[in-house]
This record gives C-alpha cells, sequence and structure tokens, in this order.
C-alpha cells in the first residue's frame, strides 16, 4: 500500500554540477484528511521529504509541474513505497530522529484547481500578517550588554547566540539545525538555555533556520522577530511555529522594506518585502560589541551580501549561507585588517557541497583570513578568549552536573 503524503517546496537549490535539491516540509494524507481544525494539524508530524534530481529533467520527474513555474513554495503529493526516485524521509517529531533513505514515486505538482490544494490552502495559509504585531524596540528588553557572538555548531544549518559577559544568552539569531539528508549521526552541540528576558531573531524562512524548536521546546517562550512570511501558503511546520507564537503573544514582525530596528548594540534591518528569493527577503543582524573596543559583527543569515548596505568595519562574520553560493557577482564585505574571524556553519558531506571553494577564496581576498568551521571546530565564540566564553563554558559544565 502506498502511504501518501502532501509536501511544501521549502527549500530549491541548485548545484554547480546541474543538481536540483528539493526540501518537502511533509503531512500525511491521513493527516489532513482528518484535520478538524489548524490546531489539530499542527499537532502532527512533521515529515521532511528530500529528494535531488537533474534540473535539465525536472519536468519528467515532476508530474504536471507547468512550464517556467517555479519550484520552491508550492505544494505536491508524494507516494512513498514508489519505484522512481530515491528519497530521504525523516520524521522530525520521533525522539530518535534518524532519517531513512526510502522509494518514491514521481511527486506531482498540486494545481490551484484541484480540490485537494483548496483544502490545503485553507489550512496552511499564511496568517494576515496585518494582525501580526510589528517588533518595535520597546518590545525587547536587553539587561546588559553583549561580549560575544557564539556560532553554535547545529551541523547543517544555523544558530548564533549573542552572549553577555556572564557567559549567558541575550538572544538568538537563527533556531536552526541539521534535518532531512543532513542529519547525519555525529555530535552537535544540543545544549541551550533561555533566560526569560532573550528573544529570537528568525534570518528568514527556510527550515534549517528554525526547526530546532522542535526539539527544544522552550525556545518558542521566547518573542521572536520574523522577517514577513509568503502571500499564500507556508509549510506544515512554518504553520506549527507561527501558531504556537501567536498563541502565546510571541511573535513580531518586522516587514517593511529596509525597515530597522536599532539599539544601542544591535540593529536588525529588514532587507525586503517577501520576494521569490527566501534568502533575500529576510532580517539580518549587527551586533556592535562595545568591551572589545569597537568590534563590529555581522550575521547575515542566507542573504547575499550585496543586498546588505554596510555602515561600518567589520570584524566578525558568519559567513552568509553556510559559505554557499548566495548570488552571481556577490559584493563581498571586507574584513578589518587588523582584527577579524570569520565563521562557516555546515554540516558533515552537506549534499550542496558548503562551503564552496570560491566563495572561500572570495572570503578571504576581501581579507577575512582566521577561518574557523563549525565542522571542524565546534561551536565558535566571535571573538575569541573573551570572558563571556569562558563563563559560558562553566555555566555548561555546571549545567551538566
Ligand atoms: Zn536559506
Ligand atoms: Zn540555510
Amino acid at each position: 500500500m502506498k502511504e501518501v503524503y502532501y509536501g511544501f517546496s521549502d527549500q530549491v537549490l541548485t548545484d554547480s554540477g546541474g543538481k536540483m535539491h528539493i526540501r518537502f516540509d511533509s503531512v500525511s494524507e491521513d493527516d489532513i484528511n482528518n484535520a478538524s481544525s489548524i490546531d489539530k494539524i499542527i499537532e502532527k508530524d512533521s515529515i521532511i521529504i528530500d529528494i535531488t534530481v537533474e534540473k535539465e529533467k525536472i519536468h519528467e520527474y515532476i508530474l504536471d509541474l507547468p512550464k517556467r513555474k517555479r519550484i520552491e513554495n508550492r505544494w505536491f503529493k508524494i507516494s512513498r513505497n514508489g519505484d522512481d526516485l530515491n528519497a530521504i524521509f525523516h520524521n522530525c517529531n520521533r525522539a530518535q530522529n534518524i532519517p531513512e533513505n526510502i522509494k518514491i514515486c514521481n511527486p506531482r505538482y498540486l494545481a490551484p484547481t484541484e480540490d485537494i490544494f483548496k483544502k490545503i490552502l485553507k489550512i496552511f495559509k499564511c496568517p494576515d500578517q496585518k494582525t501580526i504585531p510589528k517588533a518595535l524596540e520597546n518590545e525587547i528588553s536587553i539587561t546588559s550588554d553583549p561580549a560575544c557572538v557564539k556560532c553554535v555548531n547545529v551541523g547543517q544549518g544555523n544558530c548564533n547566540i549573542i552572549l553577555n559577559e556572564e557567559g549567558c544568552p541575550l538572544y538568538y539569531y537563527d533556531f536552526g539545525c541539521r534535518i532531512g539528508r543532513d542529519a547525519k549521526s555525529y555530535p552537535i552541540n544540543d545544549d541551550f538555555c533561555f533566560p526569560s528576558t532573550a528573544f529570537v531573531v528568525l534570518s528568514h524562512w527556510h527550515l534549517d533556520h528554525f526547526i530546532n524548536f522542535k526539539k527544544h521546546p522552550d525556545v518558542l517562550k521566547l518573542k521572536w522577530i520574523v522577517p514577513p512570511l509568503g502571500q499564500y501558503s507556508i509549510g506544515k511546520t512554518h504553520l506549527e511555529l507561527i501558531y504556537n507564537l501567536m498563541e502565546n503573544n510571541n511573535l513580531f514582525l518586522l516587514d517593511n522594506q529596509r525597515q530597522r530596528l536599532n539599539t544601542k548594540h544591535f540593529e536588525i534591518l529588514s532587507l525586503k518585502k517577501w520576494g521569490t528569493n527566501k534568502n533575500n527577503s529576510g532580517l539580518v543582524m549587527f551586533i556592535k560589541l562595545p568591551h572589545e573596543g569597537s568590534f563590529n559583527v555581522l550575521l547575515p543569515g542566507d542573504a547575499s551580501y550585496k543586498h546588505i548596505p554596510l555602515g561600518f568595519n567589520l570584524n566578525g562574520l558568519v559567513a552568509s549561507h553556510h559559505g554557499g553560493r548566495t548570488c552571481k557577482n556577490d559584493k563581498f564585505p571586507s574584513a578589518c585588517p587588523t582584527r577579524n574571524i570569520i565563521a562557516y556553519s555546515y554540516g558533515k558531506d552537506n549534499i550542496y557541497k558548503h562551503p564552496i571553494q570560491k566563495v572561500v577564496e572570495n572570503l578571504e581576498n576581501a581579507g577575512w583570513r582566521n577561518r574557523y568551521d563549525t565542522l571542524v571546530n565546534g561551536d565558535i565564540y566571535i571573538p575569541q578568549g573573551t570572558n563571556a566564553e569562558k563563563n559560558h563554558k562553566v555555566i555548561k559544565v555546571y549545567k551538566q552536573i
């Protein structure tokens, strides 16, 4: 018997070899048929289905796909136990969390005229963004100055924590981790603490930047500042995050093009209104670390550097898009020649081959010489050797006892 799923194409990435990697955030057909309300559907399992196909043959692999249709942010029917394509199946709700290799039938594009699509759209509709409160400076309480940025080793994904001198988290930028085909079994850091005054800034709506809330639901007790959503549909896991946060009045939107949220020690910049490219429709963050003279860190998420206006010298950078390609002819930000550190956040044997050698070279040419990689170095502290880092490690050891 074929198990049927409906998948929202959260991420589509074509590599330099012409291979297209598609990630579906999926729900089972039974769960959709039995969904009496949104509350019921968000309790169901989040199933990640990853496939890799040749871009040239995409219309052979995906049935009924209209010509020139973008593949990202659409809905597809996917049947398990087929013979057509290799896929990775990862149930993110199960405790063991181990992805399986499976065979599926060719996914089929769901046309807007189909009844099942209409049903899906009713459930997975973006909430009216006018009803989400705007992120304002007075919503966030900064209890102390930032002292360093920790780029957490979460495998292929992103999670950065801004720590104070005592080593306590002030705020998070992204709360993602490895999933699907990237969820290989090797140790990654999984030790988080969530002081009630901390908050989360989400860079953009790709799953590898926020899905760790499934494993650490306490993060939903914090306020989240998020970029605009699409106009029509979102995936199951996106819906789960949004509704959980809305229920606790913890969801705040920073949506206007070039809108900035400015405080003494950081700035959040909204790149633009939601466009077709999620990576460039998000929030980037500048951190100014006062204890280190003027040590400025840029957290770009997966955005192209050329979309980020740089007002000052940079000392620290978490490389955009895990060191992958951002766009053609990107403008790489220059590093301060006397003091700089760059962190690359990516996972072992990731299929996208991040970081891309050419991108690393471009960043080196822009002056970024002190390189650290989460895969090699584990958690990375920017800058290195601060009291914040030492205190944070002590807190962690203490917590483990
Ligand atoms: Zn992304
Ligand atoms: Zn990413």
